[in-house]
Formats: C-alpha cells, structure tokens, sequence
C-alpha cells in the first residue's frame, strides 16, 4: 500500500480543510473586529497552483476529501476556476465549500455540475434581517436567505451553520429547527470560540453542547443519530423532521479522539489542529523549490506532532493564548 498519513496515535488523516483566502465581505462580531483587521498582503497568500500541489500531494497519501474555507471563498477570485482546476485531481472524492452565501446565488448552477462539489456548508446565525445585520455587520440577509432557498432545492448536501451567540440568537434555536420539518436540511449548532480577532470573548452565559441540547429538547424530542467516526457534530433526528439537527463542540472539543483532519491557512501555514498557533511554512518550502517528494516526506513527517486533542494543542502554543481570527485560520 501507499504511504499514508497516520499521526501517533494511529489516526488516519483523510480530510484537508484549505483556508483559500483571509478576506470576507462580512465582519460577523465573533470572527472578526469590525474594522482594522489586518489582512496578508496578496504576495504572501498561496496561490491556486501552489494550493493545487499541496491538495494533490496530499491525495497521493491517502486524503479523500478538501474543504474549502476562508475568509470567504467566493471573494478570491477566480474561485471557480479552482474549483474546477481541483477536480481534475483523479484521487480528490469530494469537495466541500463553507461559505457565508452572501454572493453565490449565481454560481450554484455551475457548483450543481461539478461532480465533486457535494456539500456546502452555509453559515447563517439569524433568520431575522435586523439581528443578522447586528451579527454580520452587513445588510445582506436576502441574499443569503435567497441562497439557502436556492441550495436547498439543489441537488447539493446543504448544511447550516449557527454559531450558537449568548444574548444574540439563542432565542432563534427552535426557530432554526422548525425549518427542518419541511425542508431536507441539517442545521448545526456550533459553540462559539475565542478565535474573533481578540481573543477573550464577552460571554454572559456559557452556551456549550449540553446547554444547546438542553435547549433543544424543551420543544422537541431528539434521537441520536450514528454518525461517520469523524463527524464534528453530534448528530439527531426529529419524528416526523425532514431535515436533522446537529450541535458542533467546538470548543468543548469531545470530538477530538478521532479527528482526521488538518489544515492549510490562507499563507500557507500548516496546522495539525485548530488550536495550535501553526507548525510549519509551506509557502517558503514550496518557494524555496521544494519537490513532491520531498513534501510528502515532510507531510509524512508533520502529522506524527498532531496533538491527542484541541487542549493539549493549545497548552503547547507559543505565541500565546487564542486569539487569532478564524477567517486567518479557515473555520
Ligand atoms: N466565510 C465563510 C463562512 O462564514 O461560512 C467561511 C469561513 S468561516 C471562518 C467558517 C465557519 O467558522 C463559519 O461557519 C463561522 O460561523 C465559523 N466561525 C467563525 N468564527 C467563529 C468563532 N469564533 N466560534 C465559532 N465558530 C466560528
Ligand atoms: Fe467572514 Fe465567515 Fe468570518 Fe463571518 S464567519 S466574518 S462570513 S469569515
């Protein structure tokens, strides 16, 4: 067999989530400040083809599958083209997008033709017009709620993202669930990090997994679903729903045992975890004339440092506490 990425504790890496810019045209309050953020000068951003090689490098040790992220995807340019460009990568299975819809309408058409494209996730905190202003700082609810109608009638797997705001949208979590009665959708609830820009975050109450389910079940009776080993949430259904409903630890961090996942931000920086403060350069080594070899050994050799879990990742920062925004990071 192949070589294939396994970490020290016998996981095997089969899911790549690429950051593919760090620039959005949302400021949503709890990933980003809403102005003087400080974004990488383009020069220091991977390009398509640079993220081409490391995807493909990585598919020829047994990754299967790239999500991709930002920032906003669909604000670098060219975005399309990439899509297309990646999946002339014979070992890529699928490729999943995490996008906020603000500007994709158009494109889903064309996503809706790209065999590998099968799953976009799109974040939405607020289906009230006024309140998703608040959070995202950007008078675009239409849009976005056009694009959810739109994916949801597609022949694309639709996820949504709610990130789950003390004092901003908890009141909305049944809300959220009544849309799955009728529609085919899976809304997940995830818990909200510290990766905003700044660091600490001004919570009132802390809304973890088991807040958000206690939540969910004053109105509605919930069974577990069984999920694939790696999923990021904890999944169930609902009697007579449609569409399910899912609650993402993300910073509670159950789910980190059996993780198969790393990540590439917009620069280049590899990442075994969301919570380590990055572990190597791979723009300078693909710069400085790397070959594929040589970046399968280093690959190879990388994901043996991933971290037992987000907690042990973050212990092991230098550059101190979290802080960085996600949009840096690729969520
Ligand atoms: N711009 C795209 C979007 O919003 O879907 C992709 C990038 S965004 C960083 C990816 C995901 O991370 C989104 O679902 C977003 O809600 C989530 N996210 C960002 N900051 C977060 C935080 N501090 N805590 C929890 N989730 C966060
Ligand atoms: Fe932009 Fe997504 Fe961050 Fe919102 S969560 S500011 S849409 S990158």
């Amino acid at each position: 067999m192949s070589q294939q990425l396994i970490d020290s504790f016998g996981r095997q890496i089969k899911y790549v989530r690429l950051a593919v810019t760090d620039r959005c045209n949302l400021r949503c309050q709890y990933c980003m400040p809403a102005h003087g953020i400080e974004i990488a000068p383009r020069a220091d951003l991977l390009t398509f083809k640079e993220m081409y090689r490391i995807v493909r490098v990585l598919t020829e040790l047994g990754v299967t599958k790239v999500r991709l992220t930002g920032g906003e995807p669909f604000v670098r340019k060219d975005f399309i083209k990439f899509l297309e460009m990646l999946s002339f990568n014979d070992l890529l299975e699928t490729i999943n997008i995490t996008t906020n819809g603000a500007m994709i309408a158009k494109h889903i058409p064309v996503l809706e033709q790209m065999e590998k494209v099968q799953n976009i996730n799109l974040s939405i905190d607020s289906l009230q017009k006024e309140k998703f202003f608040q959070i995202t700082r950007r008078d675009v609810f239409p849009e976005v709620y056009e694009t959810f109608e739109l994916l949801e009638q597609s022949s694309l797997n639709l996820k949504l993202n709610v990130v789950v705001q003390a004092g901003f949208n908890t009141d909305e979590i049944v809300d959220f669930i009544a849309l799955t009665k009728e529609k085919n959708v899976a809304v997940r609830f995830i818990e909200e990090m510290p990766f905003n820009g700044k660091g600490q975050r001004d919570i009132q109450e802390n809304w973890n997994y088991t807040k958000i389910l206690e939540e969910i079940q004053t109105q509605f009776q919930v069974k577990q679903m069984v999920s694939e080993k790696s999923s990021t949430s904890r999944n169930f259904s609902i009697g007579g729903h449609q569409g399910s409903v899912g609650i993402i630890p993300a910073f509670t961090r159950t789910i980190c045992n059996d993780c198969n996942r790393i990540r590439v931000t917009p620069t280049g920086t590899f990442k075994n975890c969301l919570f380590d403060d990055g572990v190597f350069n791979l723009r300078d080594f693909l710069r400085a004339g790397a070959s594929n070899e040589e970046l399968k050994e280093l690959f190879l050799s990388l994901v043996k440092d991933k971290p037992a879990n987000g907690f042990v990742a973050e212990a092991n920062r230098k550059q101190g506490n979290v802080s960085e925004s996600m949009s840096t990071i690729g969520g």
